[in-house]
């Protein structure tokens, strides 16, 4: 799978370098383009940003380097060619990012990153590039950051792993919390008594039937405290609001 990520902040992306993802590169699993957006400017203060038509707070981004930018990565756009690519805006408008988008886009041969900064990219941007390529705007969640770079880290963390033979164990990732529609249970390791805390007897009981009935019925528990609204309807019980314990 290939990755280009286009951004005005590119040593964001030294992180991809460590762990799962970072060995995923070197095995040739992933690979990974960072483009500096600047690049593709022509003025001596390289600027990617101005104010908005209509008035109001803050900057956009200006097209002219974007669209530099994804002629470079997807070729040329009067050649009437298009590209297998998908290309992606991390937006707060956009569809809501989850596990299901995640394998979804684990499946794709290439996927390119737009992202923004200040008020977002002139909307014109991405007009043009679905002219020749499939283009989907992706939200993180409801909430605003402050740029498209840790909403790209976390999509990248969340498909990477699902390309197969990133994560070793491919068992480990099938019963996940949000794999398997409810959250995860519970996990522990050794020691079997820490600071006064016991590790669940079941879980030590080898009894694996008992052990998968106790999973369950803890993941149910945990789903319908924090995240009732993941319940199929017959197992959502009595409805009430997440709490914090
Ligand atoms: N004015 C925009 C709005 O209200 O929709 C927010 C712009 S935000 C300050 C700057 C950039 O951060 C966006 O262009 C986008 O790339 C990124 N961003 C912010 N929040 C995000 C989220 N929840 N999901 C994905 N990307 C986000």
């Amino acid at each position: 799978m290939r990755l280009d990520i286009i951004t005005i902040f590119p040593e964001f992306f030294g992180v991809l370098d460590v762990s799962l993802l970072g060995r995923a590169r070197r095995d040739g699993l992933l690979e990974l383009g960072v483009h500096d957006l600047r690049q593709w400017t022509h003025d001596r203060h390289r600027t990617v940003d101005d104010t908005p038509y209509g008035g109001g707070a803050g900057m956009v981004m200006r097209p002219e380097p974007w669209g530099e930018a994804f002629d470079a990565l997807l070729g040329p756009s009067d050649d009437g060619a298009g590209s297998d690519a998908l290309v992606v805006f991390p937006t707060p408008a956009g569809v809501p990012f989850t596990q299901a988008l995640a394998r979804q886009l684990a499946a794709e041969p290439r996927i390119v990153f737009a992202c923004g900064r200040y008020e977002g990219i002139d909307a014109r941007v991405a007009e043009h590039v679905a002219g020749r390529a499939r283009v989907l705007e992706v939200s993180l969640g409801d909430y605003v950051l402050n740029g498209g770079e840790v909403a790209v880290m976390a999509m990248i963390e969340a498909i990477g792993r699902l390309v197969p033979g990133v994560v070793g164990n491919p068992e480990s990732l099938v019963e996940e919390s949000h794999e398997a529609g409810l959250l995860e249970h519970p996990s522990y390791t050794k020691p079997q008594t820490w600071r006064g805390l016991e590790v669940p007897e079941v879980l030590r009981s080898g009894n694996h039937a008992a052990i998968a009935a106790w999973r369950h019925e803890q993941a149910l528990e945990r789903t319908r405290r924090v995240r009732p609204d993941l319940l199929p309807a017959d197992e959502a019980g009595e409805g009430g609001q997440p709490s914090a314990n």
